[in-house]
C-alpha cells in the first residue's frame, strides 16, 4: 500500500499560483464529478456523437503512410506551427470571411498555431497584462478566461451586454470614466466572444462589429488597446445570418487579435487551435510559448490540416450542425413546454453554439450553495452551470438568478428529461419561498 508523507514545512508558492486559485472552473468540474449521476446540463463538452473518428483514421492513415514523412510529424514541429500548416489555416479563415483571394496578403507571420483557442488566450494575457492592468468584458462572458485575467492579476470591467453582444454605448461611457480616472494607459484589451457566445448564446450584432471596433481605436490615440474577438463557436450556426468577423474590419489587423479553434467543430481531444494577432504581438507570444512547448502537438495540427485539405473537414462540420441544431431545438421546445408556466423565467433563442441563458425569477438564487442547486442535484438529479460565474466576482449587485444550460453532451430525450428535471426543481424552490 502507498502512503503519502507529510511536508516537513510549507512550500512557499508564487503570487500567480495564489491568485489562480479558486477558479470557477476547478469547482464546477468537482461538481460535476461530485453529482455524477447528474443528467449534466451543465458540461461544456461536445457532442460525443459528433467526434470523427473515422475521419481521423482516414487522415491518419494517410499522414503516416509513408515513413520518412510519417516520422517528421512525430518529430517536434515548430513553436508557432509550421509554415504549410498555417497556410492552410489561412486558407480555411478565408473561406470562413467568405473572401478566398483576399488574404493572401496577410502575412503568414501573424499567424500563430496553439494548444486549442485556450492557449492563446492565456499567451495574450501572459504576453499584455501586468497586475492592475484593466481588460473590459461584457457581462455576463466566458468565465474560465475570467479565470486566466484574475491569475495575471488584471482589474476586469463588466460592460452591459444584451442581445447583440457588448454594448458600445456602455464601453464608451467605461472607456471615458477610466480616462476621466487618468487609468487610460492601463487599458490593454476590450475581450468579446463574437459568435454564439458562452454562456448566453448571442452574437455581437453585424451594426455592433465595426462600431466596438471603432471605439477601440479611437480610445488608442497615445497608447494601443487592442480587441480580442473569441471566435470559438463562429462555425456552429444553425440560424439566422451569416457574420462576418469583427477581425475583418481591422483592415491593418493591428487592433483586433482573432482566437479560433477546432475544438467544437472537430475535436477538443486534438487540442488545435490558432491565432491572427498584430504582428508587433507575435513574438511577444512566441517568447512565452517557447518556454510553454516551443510547439503545440505536431502530429494533431497535421491531422487537422489534413482534414482541410482534402475537403473532409467541411462535410464533417455540416454533419455536426446538423446533430447540433436538433439538440439546440429540443432544449428550446422543452424550455417552451416546462417552463412557460414559471412567471419571470426566460431565456434565450441562439442561432447557435451550445448553449441556452435562463433567467429565472429574481427571488431564486441559481449558485453553488442555493436551495435551486441542491434541489436539482441532489433530488432531481440536473445538473446546470450558475450563471453568476460569467460575471466578475467583485461585481456589484451581479444577477444571481441565471443558469446556463447546455445541449452539447446529452442526448434529445437526454435533454427533455433534464429540462423536465429542472423546471421541476424550481417549480419546488419558489413553492417553498
Ligand atoms: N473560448 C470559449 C468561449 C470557450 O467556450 C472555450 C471552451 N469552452 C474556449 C475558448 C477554449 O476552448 P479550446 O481551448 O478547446 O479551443
Amino acid at each position: 500500500m502507498s502512503t503519502v508523507s507529510c511536508p516537513k514545512s510549507s512550500l512557499p508558492i508564487s503570487q500567480h499560483a495564489h491568485r489562480a486559485a479558486e477558479q470557477a472552473i476547478s469547482f464546477l468540474m468537482q461538481q460535476a464529478v461530485e453529482n455524477a449521476d447528474c443528467i449534466s446540463l451543465a458540461a461544456g463538452l461536445v457532442d460525443e456523437q459528433t467526434l470523427p473518428v473515422e475521419l481521423t483514421k482516414t487522415c491518419l492513415t494517410n499522414l503516416l503512410s509513408k515513413q520518412e514523412s510519417g516520422r517528421r510529424l512525430l518529430q517536434y514541429g515548430t513553436t508557432p506551427g509550421p509554415a504549410d500548416l498555417r497556410d492552410v489555416m489561412r486558407g480555411y479563415l478565408a473561406q470562413l470571411e467568405q473572401c478566398p483571394n483576399q488574404l493572401q496578403q496577410l502575412s503568414l507571420d501573424q499567424l500563430v498555431m496553439t494548444t486549442g483557442s485556450q492557449q492563446l488566450l492565456n499567451l495574450i494575457t501572459q504576453a499584455l497584462f501586468n497586475p492592475g492592468d484593466i481588460c473590459l468584458v461584457p457581462a455576463p462572458t466566458y468565465f474560465v478566461y475570467l479565470g486566466v485575467l484574475q491569475a495575471a492579476g488584471a482589474k476586469i470591467i463588466p460592460v452591459t451586454a444584451d442581445k447583440d453582444g457588448m454594448c458600445p454605448i456602455d464601453l464608451e461611457r467605461q472607456l471615458n470614466r477610466i480616462k476621466d480616472a487618468g487609468k487610460l494607459s492601463r487599458v490593454r484589451l476590450v475581450y468579446v466572444v463574437s459568435y454564439y457566445d458562452n454562456p448566453t448564446g448571442n452574437s455581437v450584432s453585424a451594426e455592433r462589429r465595426p462600431q466596438l471596433l471603432n471605439l477601440v481605436q479611437q480610445f488608442s490615440e497615445e497608447q494601443r488597446i487592442l480587441l480580442l474577438e473569441d471566435a470559438a463557436y463562429r462555425e456552429l450556426q444553425y440560424s439566422g445570418e451569416k457574420l462576418p468577423s469583427i477581425w475583418s474590419f481591422d483592415t491593418d489587423h493591428q487592433t483586433v487579435i482573432l482566437a479560433q479553434t477546432f475544438s467544437k467543430s472537430f475535436s477538443p481531444g486534438v487540442r488545435v487551435g490558432f491565432g491572427v494577432l498584430p504582428a508587433d504581438l507575435v513574438k511577444p507570444v512566441c517568447d512565452i510559448k517557447g518556454n510553454d512547448d516551443f510547439g503545440s502537438a505536431h502530429l494533431n495540427q497535421n491531422l487537422v490540416g489534413e482534414a482541410i485539405r482534402l475537403g473532409l473537414y467541411q462535410h464533417h462540420v455540416n454533419a455536426v450542425r446538423t446533430g447540433y441544431k436538433a439538440k439546440r431545438d429540443a432544449m428550446l421546445d422543452a424550455a417552451t413546454q416546462y417552463f412557460s408556466d414559471i412567471p419571470g423565467a426566460s431565456w434565450i433563442q441562439p442561432d447557435g453554439g451550445m448553449y441556452v441563458w435562463m433567467t429565472l425569477p429574481e427571488q431564486v438564487a441559481t449558485g453553488f450553495s442555493s436551495p435551486l442547486f441542491k434541489q436539482a442535484t441532489q433530488v432531481e438529479k440536473v445538473m446546470y452551470v450558475p450563471g453568476e460565474l460569467g460575471y466578475p466576482a467583485d461585481m456589484p449587485n451581479r444577477p444571481c438568478n441565471q443558469m446556463r444550460l447546455s445541449y452539447g453532451v446529452q442526448s434529445v430525450d437526454g435533454i427533455r428529461e433534464g429540462m423536465r428535471r429542472l423546471a421541476s426543481a424550481v417549480k419546488t424552490v419558489l413553492a417553498e419561498i
